[in-house]
């Protein structure tokens, strides 16, 4: 058994992992580095070996474990897509509107004149993603599936987003475990992660393996930024992911409204992705443990914004207001134009409710910078930037050693998917806490 890190090691994003295992080559997620310019410029590069791998499987679909899979097909790989249904049906709406901005931007690259010494071109086009989408096979949870000869694997939820699994390989001589993106022990609306019984290794994120979240309830927390949002009578701009964050924000905000803690305050969701992906999972609700009538309370009252024109005719209103808008880390979409109108302007509040990555404007906002640049110009940030860390969808460092230590096997760790102060500290702990060999994942090469 040998493992090769192709991304995400000292980093949280472009997660890609090979797993070669009997005569299998298997790859673990297919993800896209983003954030920082020289993380995102590695997503040209080619990856040599491409052709050699015989599957891909996704633990989930956040673009960062899954967005590189259209460059993988363009490089030879001939292989079938392994997901879970809910990830399926989400893969297919987050790499479609990838193609879209990396098109608009190299449109708008070449218009500018940005891109001086060759013609700008999107990462990769709609037919690049459909030709992706016809590879992709549906394994159901719980039950082994056999991966060729002597291989078989295992998906089992793991509490980060909809559809989101760790995955079992067992051989005739190993058991490996891929953690995914694990997520927090009693989440919002999804059930608790599963522990795997036993493994002889573990590769484990590592994300927020530095610290922990703060205890206080995010309902508790998002009340009092919303009452004081609305005294100053100022909007409340929350940047979110499409996937899980704005849910989680409606939830809760379904529930501050519904036990009368908040005021009328008119609520919009300013991100036709973010309406699809929340369509695809009231679908799932099995897979949640969210009832019908809480799904439906959770859109109740809350105004759709579809078109581009119903989101510039919100922003001229101008009048208090809860905008959740994309991109969860400000990196792009219909939010950047709200930041333009607020930003400025000391009554209105920036919510931050998901990972910050290095490089991002949400994490500029954080580190207090004094101005952000948006559409090529800079402006001041007098608004208030506040931060809901409860709200994360990683687990903390004490429950990412809880869900490890709750394997059998005394298995070795492999860390990955963290920078490298976080997951550092979580190889100490590891360490000195539950006494496993800890290996942290470094980037390689397939041979
Ligand atoms: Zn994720």
């Amino acid at each position: 058994m040998k493992l090769t890190f192709l991304g995400a090691a000292g980093t949280v994003t472009g997660s890609k992992t090979v797993l070669d295992v009997g005569d299998q080559r298997i790859m673990v997620d297919c993800g896209l580095f983003q954030g920082l310019k020289e993380l995102r410029l590695r997503n040209w590069e080619r990856l040599p070996g491409a052709a050699t791998i015989d599957r891909v499987l996704l633990t989930h679909a956040h673009l960062d474990h899954s967005g590189y899979l259209p460059l993988l097909l363009r490089q030879g790989f001939a292989g079938k897509i392994y997901c879970t249904p809910p990830t399926k049906e989400l893969l297919r709406i987050l790499l479609l509107d990838f193609a879209r901005l990396s098109a608009e931007d190299a449109r708008l690259a070449n218009r500018l004149g940005f891109s001086r010494h060759k013609k700008a071109e999107p990462l990769y086009r709609q037919e690049d993603v459909i030709k992706t989408l016809r590879r992709v096979e549906v394994l159901s949870p719980d039950a082994w599936h056999q991966f060729g000869p002597g291989v078989k694997v295992r998906l089992r939820e793991n509490g980060h987003i909809v559809g989101s699994v760790f995955a079992e390989f067992h051989s005739d001589r190993h058991r490996i475990v891929f953690s995914g993106d694990l997520g927090r022990r009693h989440p919002l609306l999804l059930r608790p992660p599963k522990v795997p019984p036993r493994a002889d290794a573990v590769v484990l994120e590592s994300t927020y393996g530095d610290r922990n979240h703060p205890h206080a309830r995010p309902e508790d927390e998002l009340e009092k930024v919303i009452l004081r949002t609305w005294k100053r009578g100022g909007r409340l701009l929350i940047p979110v992911f499409a996937v899980g964050r704005s849910q989680d924000v409606l939830y809760l905000l379904s529930r501050l409204k519904s036990a009368g803690r908040i005021p009328d305050i008119p609520i919009y969701l300013d991100s036709p992705m973010a309406i699809e992906v929340s369509e695809v999972s009231c679908r799932y609700l099995e897979w949640q443990k969210l009832e019908r009538k809480e799904a439906r309370a959770m859109f109740a009252g809350v105004r759709l914004v579809h078109s581009a024109r119903e989101s510039q005719s919100l922003r001229r209103k101008g009048k208090p207001a809860i905008v959740l808008a994309g991109s969860g880390m400000a990196t792009g979409g219909r939010i950047l134009s709200h930041f333009e109108d607020c930003l400025p302007d000391p009554r209105h509040t920036i919510l931050l409710v998901g990972y910050q990555a290095p490089g991002t404007r949400g994490r500029l906002m954080l580190d207090g910078c004094p101005e952000i640049k948006l559409h090529g110009m800079h402006f001041p940030v007098r608004a208030e930037i506040a931060q809901i860390g409860s709200l994360s969808a990683h687990a903390d460092r004490e429950e990412l050693l809880h869900w490890l230590g709750a394997i059998g096997g005394s298995p070795k760790v492999y860390l990955n998917h963290g920078e490298p102060q976080a997951t550092d500290s979580l190889r100490l702990a590891i360490r000195d806490r539950l006494g496993l060999e800890v290996e942290l994942a470094r980037p390689g090469r397939l041979g």
